[in-house]
C-alpha cells in the first residue's frame, strides 16, 4: 500500500494524528504506524529489522536505515497501518 497515500491523498501529519497514527521521528524521514490496522504480516520487519524492530522501544527508529528503503519498505505494508512523511513533503 503506498506509504504516503491515505485513500488517494497525500498524507499529512495532522490526518495522521488525527487518525490514530503514532509518530516516529527521523532526520530525514518520519514514520507513522497506526496499530489498530496493523494486521502482523511482518513485511516491515523482514523489509528491514534495524528500523523496524517488534519488541524494542521505540519500535521504529526511522534513522536506522536511509529514508528511500525505509519508504520503500513502507509501501510494502498490506494494511496501511505504516506511513512515512520525508522532511521535503512536509515543507
Ligand atoms: S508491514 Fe504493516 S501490517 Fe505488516 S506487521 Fe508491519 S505494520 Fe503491521
Amino acid at each position: 500500500m503506498d506509504g504516503h497515500l491515505l485513500a488517494g491523498t497525500p498524507v499529512t501529519e495532522d490526518t495522521l494524528l488525527a487518525g490514530g497514527y503514532r509518530k516516529y521521528i527521523g532526520e530525514t524521514i518520519d514514520v507513522y504506524y497506526n496499530k489498530e490496522l496493523c494486521i502482523h504480516s511482518g513485511n516491515c520487519v523482514k523489509g528491514n529489522a534495524a528500523v523496524f524492530e517488534v519488541g524494542r522501544r521505540p519500535w521504529v527508529i526511522p534513522d536506522n536505515g536511509e529514508a528511500p528503503q525505509v519508504a520503500q519498505v513502507i509501501n510494502t505494508c498490506p494494511s496501511g497501518a505504516l506511513k512515512f512523511i520525508k522532511k521535503e513533503q512536509a515543507e
